[in-house]
């Protein structure tokens, strides 16, 4: 076999590209295959926070910061506490998964890692600035140049957010409890919140966030950050040891006509991103599981992937939010407190009944809701 060939490639070692090759490494199928990685960055920095609810004990339980079994959500009238059982909500950083799955990659010797930026893919040929590599299937997390050229013309929003984590003086928090979503401060009329995640007594990360489509400057997100903590928190005494900052596209672009043949699109680029809500990390540990389970069984990678009922529901929902970005408060408010918060979380990990679905969407109650619903359906 030429040196350069393999039979699958990952291009883009992040998320998605890490959950899949994990899922392949720990699968006997995978042990007769050669896996390249192409990625340029050295993974090593905690450059996201993910969190996500979960049931069970899982290998993220292992590779969690912290875990919370209650959460709170607070509107301008009240404040919702919500025990979460059976779920939790973990929070994971990076630079702890990234160290976790490297080590189980230096295990695989049917794996081969290449530090580079691919430059381009054409079929199964895919290129970097100094070799070529051929793969019999392509796995890429690089987002489509032509979603930032098109997007506008779909239901697209952008989350965008700042965060910071904090060390304060006296013990302030409740490290049981996370804030889902605090709508009491926002950015004009947009759907903006802070949230806050305890992972102490004496530290948290409080993150100010926006799903709309206009970026601040930066030293607005941090305005608000400083008057959410003094203000809502009451806190006057804190350190500020590391910040976060992102931004996550909230698009009912079809990213899955970008597969092709030999080529699967994955993470971000593939989709799995929900549209609604901008969560994905767990997408990328379910769908990846979907994907070694689909190749083993000779069908596409891709089959059955982010392409459900439930895209229909978040362009509905992006509808509703792109016309009135003002209605998120409520829309939200009721989204997490009508149905039970396991019935949405259900929802959202895209395995409710169709009659479950319903009960989410009649939740949403909303003239505006029942406008989007038929220019979805009746275009
Ligand atoms: C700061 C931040 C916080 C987030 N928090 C959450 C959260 O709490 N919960 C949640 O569910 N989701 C969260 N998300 C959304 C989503 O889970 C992440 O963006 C996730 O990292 C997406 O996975 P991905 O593999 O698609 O992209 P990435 O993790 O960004 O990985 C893409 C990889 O491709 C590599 N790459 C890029 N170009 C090339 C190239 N030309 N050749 C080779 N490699 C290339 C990059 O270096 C990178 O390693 C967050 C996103 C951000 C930005």
């Amino acid at each position: 076999m030429d040196q350069k060939q393999y039979d699958y490639a990952i291009v883009g070692a992040g998320a998605a590209g890490l959950q899949l090759l994990l899922k392949m490494i720990a699968d006997p199928f995978f042990n007769e295959k050669t896996i390249l990685v192409l990625e340029p960055d050295t993974k090593d920095a905690n450059d996201r926070t993910w969190c996500f609810w979960e049931k069970g004990v899982t290998l993220w339980d292992e590779l969690s910061t912290h875990t919370w079994p209650r959460g709170l959500f607070i509107n301008r009238k009240e404040t919702i506490d919500f025990d979460l059982t059976p779920y939790r909500y973990k929070m994971v950083r990076s630079a702890q998964f990234y160290t976790y799955a490297k080590e189980q990659i230096l295990r695989a010797r049917h794996v081969v890692w290449v530090k580079e930026a691919v430059t381009n893919v054409a079929g199964q040929e895919i290129t970097t600035i100094r070799d070529t590599y051929f793969a019999n299937h392509l796995f890429d997390s690089r987002i489509p140049k032509e979603f930032n050229q098109v997007k506008d013309r779909y239901h697209s929003l952008i989350q965008h957010f700042k965060g910071w984590f904090i060390k304060t003086e006296k013990p302030e928090f409740d490290p049981g409890t996370f804030t889902m979503m605090d709508y009491r401060l926002k950015w004009k009329d947009s759907t903006s919140f802070t949230y806050v995640l305890p992972i102490s007594e004496n530290e948290a990360l409080v993150e100010f966030t926006l799903f709309n489509d206009t970026m601040l400057e930066n030293d607005e997100y941090d305005q608000f950050l400083s008057c959410y903590i003094q203000d809502y928190l009451k806190i006057e005494n804190y350190e500020i040891t590391e910040v976060e900052q992102g931004q996550i596209p909230m698009s009912d672009y079809p990213f899955h006509k970008h597969h092709e043949k030999h080529l699967t699109k994955i993470g971000t680029a593939g989709g799995w991103v929900r549209p609604s809500s901008g969560y994905s990390f767990k997408n990328a540990d379910r769908y990846s599981s979907m994907m070694v389970e689909n190749i083993k069984l000779g069908r596409k990678p891709e089959h059955g992937i982010a392409t459900s009922r439930f895209r229909t529901y978040d362009s509905i929902f992006l509808n509703v939010l792109a016309s009135r970005n003002d209605l998120g408060e409520e829309i939200f408010t009721r989204l997490y407190t009508k149905p039970a918060m396991q019935s949405v979380f259900r929802f959202l990990d895209e395995e409710s009944s169709f009659s479950e679905d319903l009960k989410v969407m009649f939740s949403l109650n909303r003239p505006q809701f029942w406008k989007a619903f038929l220019s979805t359906f009746w275009k």
